[in-house]
């Protein structure tokens, strides 16, 4: 087992790819915290993960937005499990393509506030707890569209997530000392609720592996770098996207 023992705090795991990232850490033997806004269906979740793991999961209610609630997540952890290893920047948001002169100030703030901020509230929040352990792995959710620009959304997403990438390298450089490393994912188009409705049925064409990517996928890349054998790689980005940044 790659995670024995361990303890992840993971944002947005009602579903899609924070739902299969825990899964995946319970059964390499990690307990798990899910914090989602979707409160009742991360505790749905929360239970099934223990019955079939035998690690033990909990669900709190958290809206990542607010740096108060992500607070409480992680003291909820704490107290649960008297640690925390690993943390996962998971939860995000898009909304539907707008062109860039008409986005509005409620749009920035609604999708910077979920997608940046909440990762920023996230990492602030767990660094005390790993600084004072001289551990931890912090792993945030970026997105292609934060390297190349944006693929289906308005800009508020890529713009977000570039935020992200470039905040994994300003904490990365910050808490090294304490053996804390931070990096990001950056998936393509990984079949979830988020890009159902974004039109991308024919996006596997603009993939040079031909397909859509899945949340095994993304949670595969997750596990590596929640796991000792990335204990060297820090301020880093992982594409999963089956090669479509190279176009
Ligand atoms: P999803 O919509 O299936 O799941 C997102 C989860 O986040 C949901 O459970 C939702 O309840 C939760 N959430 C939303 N707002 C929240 C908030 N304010 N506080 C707490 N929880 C909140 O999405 P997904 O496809 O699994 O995406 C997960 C992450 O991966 C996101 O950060 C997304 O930007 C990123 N991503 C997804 C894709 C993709 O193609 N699906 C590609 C690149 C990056």
């Amino acid at each position: 087992m790659r995670l024995k023992e361990k303890v992840a705090i993971v944002t947005g795991a009602a579903n899609g790819i924070g739902a299969e990232i825990s899964r995946t850490f319970a059964r390499e033997g990690c307990h798990v915290v899910l914090a989602d806004l979707a409160a009742d269906k991360a505790k749905t979740l929360a239970a099934e993960i223990t019955a079939e793991s035998g690690v033990k999961a909990i669900a709190v209610g958290c809206d990542v937005a607010q740096k108060e609630e992500l607070q409480c997540v992680v003291d909820a952890c704490v107290a649960e499990f008297g640690t925390v290893d690993i943390l996962v920047n998971n939860a995000g948001i898009t909304l539907p393509a707008c062109p860039v002169e008409d986005i509005t100030p409620e749009r920035w703030k609604k999708v910077l506030d979920i997608d940046l901020m909440g990762t920023i509230y996230g990492t602030q929040c767990v660094i005390p707890v790993m600084k004072a352990r001289k551990s931890g792995k912090i792993i945030n959710m970026a997105s292609v569209a934060g390297q190349v620009g944006g693929v289906f959304t308005e800009a508020t997403y890529p713009v977000s997530k570039a935020g992200v990438i470039c905040w994994a390298k300003a904490v990365a450089k910050q808490v090294g000392e304490y053996n804390i490393t931070c990096n990001c994912i950056a998936p393509g188009t990984i079949l979830t609720a988020m890009t159902e409705t974004l039109g991308s049925a024919d996006a596997s064409l603009n993939v040079p592996l031909h397909r859509l990517g899945s949340v095994k996928d993304v949670a595969g890349a997750a596990l590596f770098l929640a796991s000792d054998e990335s204990d060297f790689i820090t301020g880093a980005t992982i594409n999963v996207n089956g090669g479509m940044s190279m176009i």
